[in-house]
């Protein structure tokens, strides 16, 4: 018998999305996500460990949870993300993965018998100079080469690209120009204030502003959206792939949010903006139940963006130690 969602909360929205960050540790430092300052990696001590990752997420199953997403940090960047991914592997969930795509190849064949068919990858530009002067390091080509190695083995591949005035809002024309012959999902993402990334609002390229620019080169259609999702999707006529935008500054989707988060320290984010934390890490290593917890953090969510509307004075981990 299908058992019913428990995880609703008080503005009736039902929660089956679950974000596990593995590591807050990463091979590259993109300039909007890794705060300036040198962030200290958390010890593997006090990072979920396998089994733990797997009790936790067996218990949000239980409560509802229909799709689950591996994300960081750099999630393959964990000695045991193989062992992760195939313990997951066996829930009766939808389970997918966000990563740079450094580490894709020696991956490639664990996605495939762990049922793996979506893999979102976040590149920011096509040029070479300026995915280093984005990430301050050089693997651009490894990138490249480990997405078409995806599509060659007909994953749906997402990429996602934050666009920052100033630094790479030219790069939108490659990327749609990249759909072209290539089935692929390309998502324009608006510029997030986190703790210590540089966010101000004049360096927000909009949603408004992007799709009027790419007005001026292309024709494009738009595609229907699904009720949850976070993107707005279109399509350049003629072209094989699709673009979109997750529009969370200027147009927030929250109204429909059905997502919730656990820090790779084990601790659970009702939203990506919200400042409370519960613990469940500390609490399941004490033998309690975190059912309870888990039910309460949720009737805790605010009905939009965490309550947060002042986004020049965000104080919020950054993006690196939420897991995005
Ligand atoms: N390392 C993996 C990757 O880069 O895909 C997974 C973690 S990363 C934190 C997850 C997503 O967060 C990426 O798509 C990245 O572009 C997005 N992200 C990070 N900082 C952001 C910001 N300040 N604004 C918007 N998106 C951001
Ligand atoms: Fe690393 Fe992903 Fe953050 Fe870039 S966006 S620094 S790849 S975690």
């Amino acid at each position: 018998m299908m058992q019913k969602n428990q995880l609703n909360d008080t503005f009736g929205r039902s929660h089956d999305y679950l974000r596990i960050s593995l590591t807050d540790a990463c091979n590259l430092r993109c300039m909007y996500c890794m705060p300036n300052e040198k962030v200290l990696v958390t010890p593997s001590a006090k990072l979920m460990q396998v089994d733990e990752i797997e009790n936790i997420a067996n218990i949000f199953v239980e409560l509802g949870i229909k799709k689950i997403r591996l994300t960081g940090g750099e999630p393959l960047l964990r000695k045991d993300a193989k062992q992760i991914i195939e313990k997951l592997s066996y829930l009766p969930t939808e389970l997918t993965i966000s990563t740079n795509a450094i580490l894709v190849d020696q991956y490639i064949e664990t996605f495939i018998s762990s049922g793996i068919h979506s893999v979102n990858v976040s590149l920011d530009t096509l040029n070479a100079d300026e995915f280093y002067s984005i990430t301050k390091r050089g693997d651009f080509e490894k990138i490249m080469n480990n997405i078409h190695l995806l599509l060659s083995h007909n994953f749906n591949v997402k990429v996602n690209i934050v666009l920052m005035k100033g630094i790479n809002e030219h790069a939108i024309f490659d990327f749609i120009n990249w759909t072209k012959n290539f089935p692929l999902d390309v998502r324009f993402i608006e510029f997030m204030p986190f703790s210590g990334n540089a966010w101000l609002p004049e360096k927000v390229f909009s949603y408004a502003e992007m799709l009027n620019l790419i007005a001026t080169k292309y024709s494009f259609v738009k595609l229907n959206d699904a009720k949850n999702d976070t993107a707005k999707k279109y399509k350049a006529v003629n072209h094989r792939g699709t673009f979109a935008f997750i529009t969370t500054i200027t147009k927030p989707f929250c109204e429909n949010c059905n997502r919730l988060r656990i820090t790779a320290d084990g601790k659970m984010k009702n939203c990506l903006f919200s400042q409370d934390e519960t613990d469940l890490l500390s609490a399941m290593r004490k033998g309690h139940d975190i059912k309870p917890l888990i039910l309460s953090c949720l009737q805790n969510k605010k009905q939009e963006r965490g309550g947060r509307f002042d986004f020049e004075n965000i104080a919020n981990r950054s993006m690196i130690k939420i897991g995005g």
